[in-house]
């Protein structure tokens, strides 16, 4: 199989080139100020938000080569004021992060702000039956998570919420995930390894899904209790 991740990828170095000027500046416009980006994601002073606002840019020649940059805004983050998300067309999104140094974008401390297409990206999730596959194509994903019910994918390596048993498969080219658990948020995930070996009965798979909406439910309650008072 070959792994697109090591592919060149001229669409994404086009957009990385736009991006740059966008931030940067080129010939042509002056470089984007807090201000501009303050316009662009709509962010008004007298609403409190802690962020992100978001900003999705305008489809143009030099970014058809991928799905969509986004710009997000973090009016409350003393480290990090701005993180460009730029989603290939693989569905696969390349983070970079800058601060706000009150005349340009500089990198924060040990964050990646270099606008050149690299190798590193956050994986696409795809979730499947309660299950979510990360650095897996749709298909694959889909095909998967038919193996897992079948028993048929013993050794597969998984990251396992210990809160609401989230299941997070991830693609064996890519790394394990840092992400927290995609359904509750908890960051405590532990490593796991497919043992099964006689397929999984729907039975469990359901009850599986039923737990992870009851702890959305519960959360939910949580919050609603907290907002409304008791
Ligand atoms: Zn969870």
């Amino acid at each position: 199989m070959v792994d697109s991740n090591y592919m060149a990828d001229s669409g994404l170095e086009r957009a990385f080139a736009k991006v740059r000027a966008l931030l940067e500046g080129d010939f042509e416009h002056p470089g984007l100020t807090l201000y501009d980006l303050q316009n662009l994601v709509g962010y008004n002073s007298r609403v409190k938000t802690d962020g992100p606002l978001s900003y999705t840019l305008p489809p143009e020649p030099e970014l058809s080569g991928v799905a969509a940059v986004r710009l997000y805004y973090y009016p409350k983050d003393p480290e990090v004021t701005l993180i460009v998300e730029i989603e290939d067309k693989a569905r696969k999104r390349h983070l970079r992060h800058f601060k706000w140094n009150g005349i340009s974008w500089t990198a924060p401390h040990g964050l990646k702000s270099d606008l050149t297409a690299t190798r590193e990206v956050l994986p696409a999730i795809e979730e499947v039956g309660g299950d979510f596959f990360l650095g897996y194509a749709p298909e694959e994903a889909k095909e998967l998570a038919e193996a897992i019910r079948r028993g048929e994918a013993a050794g597969t390596k998984y990251m396992l919420c210990t809160r609401d048993n989230t299941r997070i498969f991830y693609s064996p080219t890519s790394s394990p995930p840092t992400i927290p658990c995609p359904r509750c948020g908890n960051g405590n995930l532990i490593f796991k390894t497919l043992t099964l070996a006689n397929p999984e009965d729907r039975i469990e798979a359901l009850l599986r899904e039923q737990r992870a909406l009851r702890t959305a439910l519960e959360d939910l309650l949580l919050y609603l209790k907290r907002k409304l008072g008791p």
